[in-house]
């Protein structure tokens, strides 16, 4: 926690895009730099709740004058926008605090509140549906899911079944804030509407935000899985309090997002983020893009079946990450040489990542995250060899958590970042 704070006073006072009221000079010196304080004027309360909302979850349950300190206002300035936030229900007072040897009134740490109301979060795949509900705190419960049956033909066929799984998390009890969506498919954010999803075309075209809002009459956000579980790693995981970094999913498809200098970066109507897409081997094999030589057809899961095959190894088409490292470990002929390909064929998309963004901190989820420590040792090898260090870099490779709770605790992320007006 504590070195959370300093990452955040760092930021607060450095580097940073400037507010309406963000005339505050820097006190590291450089007269252009501003510091990132709370907006003092009345008409910014929707911004001011915003960032102390997004302080309190990097630093987690504090105390007014924690947060006073953090976010560089008066305690008088946080009381004006903490007490509307009780009153609503969305905080509440925790955990008492003694007074410290000097004296003073014992405080109070302010967290979310367990009976504010939860998130209803969605992930939407090719061929499964899941929903559930996610309390301000991350929790994930009422999980539902559903496989589309094989004839689904239209997007009102596809539709029934999503509502319905939505419906089943919902009625668990409390009116819910709202419903955040994770679709592992191209989205156009400006409408949410979804542009197209691999061996789902039933899907293509159908704007899942608008009638997801006409049929449960509450605020809708969808976005790309990738996106969703990057905004949920800002909230809730190895994200928090961090400034710049990326998350990459790597299992069937590759996908990429980018949290720069304090934003999600989406590309104009969500174009960005198509990493698996980028040429790693101008005559290299087919992509399902159409294109030759993507990074998809060298690091996705679809390529080590592939080349399981080719090196005649056992079981070859079922063959994952976890059963590879057991192979390995039995001296099963061609699987270290495998291992040893794949995590150098992964460490080059996200060098290619770090060389061009610099996001410096990477967090990895999908199918390889099954690998454990020993892959991520292997791609953290590769990956320092093929990019530049600079004296006093600091660049770092991390597993996320557990992929499903991951995309579904992002999917609530995209719709509390909405919701609660964070910077994000
Ligand atoms: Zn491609």
């Amino acid at each position: 926690m504590d070195s959370l704070i300093r990452r955040l006073q760092a930021f607060r006072l450095g580097e940073n895009e400037s507010s309406p009221d963000d005339s505050h000079k820097s006190e590291s010196g450089k007269g252009t730099m501003l510091a990132q304080k709370l907006i003092s004027t009345g008409t910014l309360g929707a911004a001011n709740r915003g960032r102390l909302l997004q302080a309190l979850y990097d630093i987690g349950a504090s105390s007014r004058a924690d947060l006073a300190r953090v976010t560089g206002v008066t305690r008088g300035t946080i009381g004006g926008i903490v007490q509307p936030l009780l009153d609503q229900g969305v905080l509440a007072e925790g955990e008492v605090i003694p007074p410290n040897e000097t004296g003073g009134k014992p405080a109070t740490k302010l967290w979310f509140s367990k009976d504010a109301r939860p998130i209803c979060a969605v992930l939407l795949l090719h061929d499964r549906v899941s929903a559930c509900l996610v309390s301000l705190e991350g929790e994930v419960y009422a999980q539902h899911a559903v496989d589309f049956p094989k004839n689904v033909a239209n997007s009102a066929d596809a539709f029934r079944i999503i509502s319905t799984c939505v419906e089943k998390a919902v009625a668990f009890g409390k009116p819910i804030l709202g419903i955040g969506v994770a679709v592992a498919g191209m989205i156009n954010t400006e409408t949410g509407t979804i542009v197209t999803v691999s061996l789902a075309p039933f899907l293509d075209g159908f704007p899942l935000e608008t009638e997801l809002n006409k049929r449960f009459g509450v605020t809708v956000c969808v976005d790309q899985d990738t996106r969703a579980l990057l905004v949920g790693d800002r909230w809730f995981g190895q994200g928090r309090g961090r400034r710049n970094f990326a998350s990459v999913y790597i299992g069937e498809t590759l996908g990429g997002a980018l949290y720069l200098d304090g934003h999600l970066y989406r590309g104009p109507a969500g174009a960005g983020g198509e990493i698996g897409h980028t040429t790693v081997d101008i005559k290299g094999r087919m992509c399902q893009c159409g294109r030759r030589g993507c990074w998809e057809t060298i690091a996705s899961s679809k390529w080590l079946r592939t080349e399981a095959k080719v090196r005649r190894l056992p079981r070859p088409l079922s063959l994952d990450v976890s059963r590879l490292l057991t192979l390995a470990d039995k001296d099963v002929p061609g699987a270290r040489e495998l291992i040893r390909d794949y995590t150098f064929n992964i460490a080059v998309g996200l060098a290619n990542l770090q060389q061009f963004m610099a996001p410096n901190f990477i967090v990895i989820h999908g199918d390889i995250v099954r690998g454990g420590g020993p892959i991520l040792r292997l791609i953290q090898e590769s990956f320092h060899d093929l990019v530049f260090h600079r004296p006093g870099d600091d660049i770092a490779l991390a597993f996320g958590d557990g992929e499903c709770l991951a995309a579904l605790r992002g999917a609530a992320s995209l719709l509390l970042s909405e919701l609660l007006n964070f910077v994000i």
